[in-house]
């Protein structure tokens, strides 16, 4: 009997001790050069080549190294690169594509489908020519051999690559580029204004594609992975013309390795009928976000199919009798099954045996690729060949269950029209009142604070003093401004989401649990295990302190369930539903004290509720439905006078439009700069009448916006919304930016606002 083959599709990159975030930085600090930041990627790369041989793995994945973003690394490998960056070369270049250089606009970042990774988007248009430019594939395949390690590159998809493009037409308004949110790709919009689809470069990059795939083969490469994620969206009719296309083609030449079409993050529907006529010998499925892909499998007896079993998007240990179940079922469907992860570990953290301290039941990347082993050989062997693990038992706390089943809904608050008149007569505000989103910049000595604080060289009170004095001096400076609503500033919050998750039960914190968010930007995400609770307030001294510098009303500033849930790893032992709902019982108890200490103004942050949006249209009303009702259960207590604001860091805000007003906030601010306020008239036509803060400069630039600017933001803002309804603030947190900057551009939007009231 042939050995049981085992693989994961992808493993995470940044090494154990955020090596490659280090190593990249220092290059760009000037401190290595290039060869040197060379040599610790081609490090990287062995360890983990070698760490998965060892593991015993018989299918090892290559090319999943990058010093930034595969999809950049796709971009520059087919010699798709803008032609504002052909004065440049090399590493240079490539990190200019990233990050921009001196006037040089970098590619627009969005995110990976719904994970918290961001890629770089490429700009195709109808000038693009493709050509194979850059042989890193290759060359990392080489690597690999030198080491005797066979291996399997790993390539985006030519279909995927595609629909995750820009298309020309649309960027020429787009300038810098933040960790934005929601792609093109995903709401379905890459044929773009001008009328330009990416599509229509099909033909173009699948040459290029061939020539890869024959040199591939010349090389000695056996197989080939092409990532096709997008095929877990809802496609149409021409996408999956095009996919068939796709594969015909590569599938059809005469010298090639065999092909792997690995798709994840979802059910592929339609698009597997299309793979299964096409000519590869294999294709990933993904069972953990697509249990219904097995359904599917009936039609792939001749093919091999790679069973994602094992979640490379969370963090707890598989049950192994049922994945043993899945891919035994398969076997009798497919023609061979090949035993791996949903998706590519990137999204989990690498080792679980450096970590003290976390709940039962966890698995990280070195984890999974055991169990993907144990699976195979349980195939092989016969299931006594993995022993079950006991079952976690997440902490359940009876009072946060009980009181959540007799609060039901919440309670419901007045009307919006009433709300208003009296938060009006409670908090008199001018027209077209001024604030900012939260977070003033993190200074050198919040940071040394916090440093000092966890190395014991200073105690709890004289670090909390020294948030004081942040505080006294961020509240001055409002004043002195001139801003109408004020902000402590967050300056004792490192994350806006680990900073509640240390203060509630039910949340633990990892020491070494590092992912990729983009680039060298690594998260260490908290891990969700149990009931959630409040066992004391969080923010409530802070806001009150605050409160107590000032007349003027200090803005309480929480973070809001659903961006508790996105950005940590939550367990899945009870449906999404019901966690969120005890994030915002604990939100809603924290509201409510903020609100019997004085606080009139409570923002609740929501900057992932579009990021947690399923792919497909058809899950996406269920998922809003509990969305909004755990938003509304978090800021439904407190009385009708006590205004509530939400924030939400982007302005494409396309299926969730709707959502924004069922969330029922008194004031929403959002990001517009960007986007001209065109947004106004899209919230306008879905019917949402509250009061909006349209961002109206850009805080992800150090750039400080003229007051003619800002002044003409407003104007344009005042034609689509009633002044009533209208405030003035930044379009996010200011958290990275500088003194000197965010004070000169405040400064600015004060005597903007104070402009266009006066007339
Ligand atoms: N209140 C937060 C801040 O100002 C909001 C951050 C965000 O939207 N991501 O930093
Ligand atoms: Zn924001």
């Amino acid at each position: 009997m042939r050995d049981q083959r085992t693989t994961v599709l992808g493993y995470p990159r940044i090494g154990p001790d955020r090596e490659l975030k280090k190593a990249v930085e220092a290059y760009w600090a000037g401190t290595i050069d290039a060869s040197r930041l060379r040599a610790v990627g081609r490090d990287l790369r062995e360890r983990t080549w070698t760490d998965l041989r060892d593991a015993g793995l018989t299918d090892i994945p290559s090319n999943t190294f990058s010093f930034y973003d595969h999809v950049l690394d796709t971009t520059v490998m087919l010699g798709a690169v803008p032609v504002r960056f052909a004065g440049l070369d090399g590493l240079d270049r490539y990190f200019a594509m990233a990050r921009g250089t001196q006037g040089i606009a970098p590619l627009e970042m969005t995110k990976w489908f719904d994970t918290n990774y961001h890629y770089l988007a490429p700009e195709l248009g109808p000038d693009t020519r493709f050509r194979l430019d850059w042989k890193k594939p290759l060359t990392e395949y080489g690597e690999a051999r030198e080491l005797g390690i066979e291996t399997r590159p790993v390539l985006v998809g030519p279909l995927s690559y595609l629909l995750l493009a820009k298309s020309t037409a649309e960027t020429t308004a787009e300038t810098m580029a933040g960790p934005a949110t929601g792609s093109p790709a995903e709401t379905g919009e890459s044929g773009g204004e001008a009328g330009f689809s990416p599509l229509l470069l099909l033909d173009d990059l699948l040459d290029v594609y061939a020539e890869l795939l024959e040199r591939l083969a010349s090389a000695g490469v056996a197989e080939v992975q092409l990532d096709e994620p997008a095929l877990a969206g809802d496609r149409s009719v021409e996408e999956l013309k095009a996919l068939a296309r796709a594969y015909d083609h590569l599938g059809g030449l005469s010298h090639r390795p065999r092909l792997l079409v690995a798709t994840y993050f979802g059910e592929i529907g339609e698009a597997l009928p299309v793979l299964a006529a096409s000519r590869v010998e294999a294709i990933g499925l993904d069972f953990v976000a697509g249990p219904g892909n097995l359904a599917g499998a009936a039609g792939l007896a001749g093919k091999t199919v790679v069973a994602g079993v094992v979640d490379g998007r969370n963090v707890w240990r598989t049950r192994l009798p049922a994945a043993l179940s899945t891919c035994a079922a398969l076997l009798g469907l497919a023609g061979e099954v090949v035993v791996s992860t949903s998706c590519s570990l990137m999204h989990v953290p690498l080792d679980l045996d450096r970590e003290e301290g976390l709940p039962e039941g966890l698995a990280f990347a070195r984890q999974k690729v055991a169990e993907v082993v144990a699976i195979g050989r349980a195939l092989r062997e016969g299931p006594e060949a993995v022993v079950p693990a006991a079952a976690a038992r997440p902490p359940v706390n009876a009072r946060v269950r009980a009181r959540l089943e007799t609060l039901g809904e919440g309670t419901a608050r007045a009307g919006h029209t009433a709300r208003a008149a009296l938060q009006r007569a409670a908090l008199g505000l001018p027209l077209l009142p001024t604030t900012t989103i939260g977070s003033f910049p993190q200074t050198d000595a919040v940071r040394r604070a916090r440093a000092d604080l966890r190395a014991g060289r200073i105690d709890q009170a004289g670090y909390e003093a020294a948030m004081r004095a942040e505080i006294d001096s961020v509240i001055a400076l409002q004043e002195d401004i001139g801003l109408d609503v004020l902000v402590h500033g967050e300056p004792e919050r490192n994350d806006m989401v680990q900073y509640f998750a240390e203060q509630l039960d039910g949340y633990a914190a990892t020491q070494h649990g590092w992912v990729q968010s983009y680039g060298t930007r690594c998260v260490r995400p908290p891990i969700l295990f149990g009931d959630v609770a409040r066992p004391e307030p969080m923010t409530v001294r802070w806001a009150v302190y605050a409160q107590s510098r000032t007349d003027r009303p200090v803005k309480g500033m929480l973070t809001g369930p659903v961006t508790m849930l996105a950005w940590s790893f939550v367990r899945e032992d009870q449906p999404l539903a019901d966690t969120a709902r005890q994030v915002a019982l604990a939100l809603r108890d924290e509201i409510r004290d903020l609100e019997a200490a004085g606080i009139r103004i409570i923002q609740v942050d929501e900057p992932a509720l579009r990021e947690l949006l399923p792919l497909r249209a058809a899950d996406q009303a269920g998922y809003l439905a509990w969305a909004v009702g755990a938003f509304r259960l978090a800021t439904s207590g407190v009385s009708d006078s006590t205004q509530i604001h939400t924030h939400m860091c982007y302005s494409e805000f396309g299926e969730i439009i709707g959502a924004i007003g069922d969330l029922d906030a008194d004031v929403t601010s959002v990001e517009a700069a960007r986007s001209r306020m065109e947004l106004l008239d899209d919230l306008g036509a879905a019917g949402y009448a509250r009061g909006i803060g349209p961002g109206v400069y850009d805080i992800h630039s150090p750039r400080v916006p003229e007051t003619g600017e800002i002044e003409q933001a407003l104007r344009l803002a005042i034609r689509a919304v009633e002044p009533e309804r209208l405030w003035v603030n930044p379009d996010c947190g200011l958290k990275t930016r500088g003194y000197a900057e965010t004070e000169a551009s405040l400064r600015n939007m004060v005597a903007a606002a104070r402009k266009v009231r006066a007339s």
